[in-house]
């Protein structure tokens, strides 16, 4: 794993070259080719080969950037983008055939006719990442696209330069250059790129700036995928599994050092639990960081100063009190693993979302406060853990939506590459993931054939109508 490896230094596209490129990407589409299957399953094929040759690249762009090890790097990136290719591989010619349509869906009258719905490629889409996870977050949505058959444009995160540079040398040199493109850069590169006119956008990243993509994309009626963050609440009630449920949301903390748009933000737990559950809390730390989170090789760092600000200030803004960890260095943008007992949803630790490792703990007399307190918070999150009995994990999911859920775990309904994954209302619009992936990048396009022979049987049609023969 410890190759050594050369990243060159970042470089942002000139903007003047960002239309040529986006020209370049639409021309491709007007070929054709890559509507191909044959096109689609070699890029995808291409791809699969390129993350393993770049593997050594990616761990170190990622070392690079968050500080992060090899063991994440590979689960969350590198061998992650490999199975969703394999996936895409193995499942993209059923999912590319024309799809007939019978009864019930056709009625009987009209069975003599032929329907059937063409899956057609939207056509040239801008793919905008996040720094989180900058290598995944960027490709899957590709990955999609070019199932698809779509041509594309990837404007990774400059806040992970290294990785930026590292997609982009792997895009440019393994995959068909013509469809896909890489352009670096920050907010005027993404702004010139807005003023293209694209087919679909995708769009990860921040609600605030997921606003601000959405409002220029109406000015085109250019449709936009969002997968944004959210405030993502865990329940965890009487008939949980202290041990179990605190150990695993700590693990939702420490992947990334908390940078996962699905990671827990408070725990509503209930009062008489809370003494028990820090304790757990506090075994589950020292078993994962026997020398303390600092001295772990495994802990990656908040990204850059800027954001280690951030979620410093919301343990200075806190009037709760840290029960677990706390510490922090500036030098290496460490933040300790942290929880916090709160007692307002007005606290800082409950109004933000702290994309970090650090979670609030919020005591709670009954499931009903738990979930009023959780719909008051934010709505319509991105994520839900539920940890309680099957029935008041049923009701979790019945009183409260989310874009998805998982229960007595961690993040689990969107780790996973085959199963769809989106937010809902503010935390997103729209999915991908397996065949949601393909979807997403797809036009169903219904078409009808009538037989020349079925003149007669249609032909109460024209005027002069017959209301005689008109049978309802
Ligand atoms: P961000 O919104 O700051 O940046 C995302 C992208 O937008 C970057 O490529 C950036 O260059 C660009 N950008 C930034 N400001 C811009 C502007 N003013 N105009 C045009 N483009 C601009 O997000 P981030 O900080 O990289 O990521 C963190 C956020 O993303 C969190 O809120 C997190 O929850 C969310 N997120 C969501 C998902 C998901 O799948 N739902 C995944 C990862 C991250």
């Amino acid at each position: 794993m410890a190759t050594k490896v050369s990243i060159p230094e970042f470089e942002a596209t000139a903007i003047d070259a960002i239309p040529q490129i986006a020209n370049t990407a639409r021309g491709a589409f007007r070929t054709h080719k890559t509507k191909k299957l044959q096109w689609r399953q070699m890029q995808l094929r291409k791809l699969y080969w390129a993350l393993d040759d770049y593997q050594p690249q990616i761990l170190a762009a990622l070392k690079q950037d968050l500080h992060r090890s090899d063991f994440e790097s590979l689960l969350t990136e590198v061998e992650w983008l490999k199975k969703d290719c394999l996936f895409m591989l193995e499942h993209l010619e059923k999912y590319a055939k024309d799809e007939k349509l019978r009864s019930p869906d056709v009625p009987f009258t009209y069975s003599f006719m032929n329907f059937r719905i063409r899956k057609e490629p939207l056509g040239t889409v801008l793919i905008i990442g996040p720094y989180n996870f900058p290598v995944q977050l960027l490709l899957a949505p590709m990955i999609g696209a070019i199932a698809a058959g779509c041509t594309a444009v990837l404007k990774p995160s400059e806040l992970t330069p290294a990785c930026a540079m590292v997609v982009k040398d792997l895009v440019e040199k393994r995959l068909d250059n013509t469809a896909i493109s890489v352009v670096n850069g920050g907010i005027p590169e993404t702004n010139a790129l807005m003023n293209e006119k694209w087919d679909k956008i995708f769009f990860t990243g921040s609600a605030a700036v997921g606003t601000i993509i959405t409002k220029k994309a109406a000015e085109t009626l250019t449709p936009v995928v969002l997968e944004l963050g959210g405030k993502n609440p865990a329940f965890i009630t009487k008939n949980a599994n202290l041990p179990l449920a605190a150990k695993r949301l700590l693990w939702g903390k420490t992947l990334n050092s908390g940078q996962v748009c699905m990671s827990q933000n408070y725990v509503l737990i209930d009062k008489d639990l809370v003494p028990t559950f820090i304790e757990c809390l506090k075994q589950a730390y020292k078993d994962m960081f026997p020398n303390g989170a600092k001295a772990s090789p495994d802990l990656a760092r908040i990204v850059n100063q800027r954001h280690f600000q951030r979620v410093k200030k919301m343990l200075d803004d806190t009037k709760g009190k840290i029960v677990m960890g706390g510490a922090v260095d500036e030098s290496e943008n460490y933040i300790e693993p942290t929880a916090v007992l709160v007692d307002s949803v007005h606290d800082s630790m409950m109004e933000e979302e702290s994309f970090g490792p650090i979670f609030s703990i919020y005591p709670v007399n009954s499931l009903d406060e738990a979930l009023n307190v959780a719909n008051l918070v934010h709505r319509t999150p991105l994520s839900l853990f539920s940890f309680g009995s099957k029935a008041e994990n049923q009701r979790v999911l019945n009183e409260m939506t989310s874009g998805g859920a998982t229960l007595n775990d961690a993040y689990f309904h969107g780790s996973i590459n085959t199963v769809p994954f989106g937010g809902v209302g503010d935390s997103g619009w729209g999915a991908y993931h397996g065949k949601a992936s393909f979807d997403c990048f797809t036009h169903f396009r219904t078409i009808s054939e009538t037989p020349l022979w079925a003149e007669k049987l249609i032909a109460v049609r024209y005027i002069p109508y017959d209301l005689s023969k008109l049978k309802l």
